[in-house]
């Protein structure tokens, strides 16, 4: 049996910087990435991808060769807490026994599909390299475009595909409407106005307050028994994540994320630490952490710095982390960026336009240099605020 001080389960962007970060700091530590791939997939670009646009492959194991970690792609299906041992499905059919000092769960999270019926039969999901190559595939020949969906992953989505395939006959249909509101996740008055131009310009059709009872073969039934009528339908209602810790027996809060203390150890077993998607953590101050890769890329770090604590025998310190912006693209050469406040509340102030899709762009690109997987790139202009938790911290402090 294989033995580890530390095993990381899932190679996103937060297991990804968490196995980097312990390789950095401790080169002694005997450290492995599980994952069911064989390459990190950057999922903050899969509608880029579903568009047609060429995707760069990074395969895990020449990387983790090279900084001393190791690395097999397999399928975790249960975990023995009270052994601190692994069962792994390995992708050659073979089955693996991991022992393991530390745990570090980083499984992320995939599209909910059971909102309303017929999501799975009927509808995509941008979950995976092959979902998004199917998509590419059908828009070359043009037709209905239906996506659903009220939040980032559906605005990113209809504006790529209706920017890229101007035959196509995009609809975006929302459960709610979209409007200015102060709340954490939401948008300023600026942001909701760029929103709609933006989906005018693009000729897109935006039904709001519209919410789908079920879908069916080329079909979206809606609430008062209309029907919106497909080829293709992208379901993009929100994330929902595995029920692996659960099975273990590792304390989970509501929607099945693992219930961390903010030092992100899981409440139940303090040897498992548990970052990104996955993690159900309230950190100072921005509050329980939304799912992001915003959020991911820090909590890796942190969770890094946990799981080497641990090792030492000493007491983690707890994580904090800051919103700072919400950054949308809007095609190739457009981009909405939302200023927000620590707790994620919108400010008044937005980025748009080139400006605005020169900063995801660059914002996309450190999410991979930020693993180890290409060199930083440059940014395209001076931030007006600090560009991320630690510096906005920092700033916090000061004030
Ligand atoms: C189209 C799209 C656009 C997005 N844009 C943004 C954005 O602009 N900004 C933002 O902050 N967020 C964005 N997100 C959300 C963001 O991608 C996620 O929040 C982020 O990827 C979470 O990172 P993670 O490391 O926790 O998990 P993931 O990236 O989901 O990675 C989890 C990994 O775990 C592996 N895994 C899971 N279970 C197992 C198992 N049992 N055994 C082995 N391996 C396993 C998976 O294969 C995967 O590699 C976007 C998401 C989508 C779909």
């Amino acid at each position: 049996m294989d033995t580890y001080d530390i095993v990381v389960v899932g190679g996103g962007y937060s297991g990804m910087t968490a196995v980097d970060r312990i390789a950095a700091h401790r080169p002694s530590a005997r450290v492995a990435l599980v994952d069911s791939k064989d390459e990190f997939v950057e999922r903050i670009r899969l509608h880029e991808a579903a568009a047609g646009h060429e995707r760069k492959v990074f395969r895990y194991e020449p990387h983790l060769k090279a900084i001393g970690a190791g690395f097999m792609q397999g399928r975790v299906e249960s975990i023995d807490t009270g052994a601190s041992r692994l069962r792994i499905a390995g992708a050659d059919g073979s089955r693996h026994d991991w022992a393991y000092r530390h745990l570090i769960l980083a499984l992320g999270s995939r599209t909910n599909k059971a909102v309303i019926p017929g999501i799975a039969e009927h509808a995509v999901c941008l979950d995976s390299v092959e979902d998004a190559a199917e998509l590419a595939r059908w828009a070359r020949g043009g037709g209905r475009l239906l996506v659903i969906g009220g939040g980032l992953t559906s605005f990113e989505s209809v504006a790529e595909f209706a920017e890229t395939f101007p035959s196509l006959r995009v609809t975006l249909v929302s459960a709610a409407t979209l409007a200015p509101s102060d709340a954490p996740g939401g948008y300023s008055a600026a942001a909701v106005d760029y929103l709609r131009r933006t989906f005018q310009r693009l000729n897109l059709q935006f039904l709001e307050n519209t919410p789908v009872q079920k879908l069916q073969a080329g079909r979206a039934v809606l609430a008062g028994g209309e029907v919106i009528e497909f080829d293709r339908c992208i379901w993009a209602g929100g994330f929902s994540v595995s029920d692996l810790p659960q099975r273990a027996g590792i304390a989970v809060g509501k929607g099945g994320r693992i219930a961390c203390t903010p030092t992100l150890q899981s409440v139940s077993h303090p040897q498992i630490i548990a970052t990104g998607d996955i993690a159900e953590v309230n950190a100072e101050p921005s509050g329980v952490c939304r799912m992001s890769c915003a959020a991911g890329r820090p909590m890796g770090e942190a969770a890094a710095a946990s799981a080497l604590a641990l090792l030492d025998g000493a007491k983690p310190a707890a994580f904090h982390f800051a919103f700072t912006f919400r950054c949308i693209s809007l095609g190739r050469q457009d981009g909405l960026i939302q200023f927000v406040d620590v707790m994620d509340r919108p400010l008044a102030e937005v980025w748009t336009g080139a400006r605005a899709a020169r900063w995801k762009e660059y914002v996309c690109s450190r999410t991979v240099a930020g693993v180890g997987l290409t060199t930083a790139v440059e940014p395209p202009d001076t931030p007006p605020v600090a560009l991320n938790s630690q510096q906005a911290l920092k700033q916090l402090q000061k004030a």
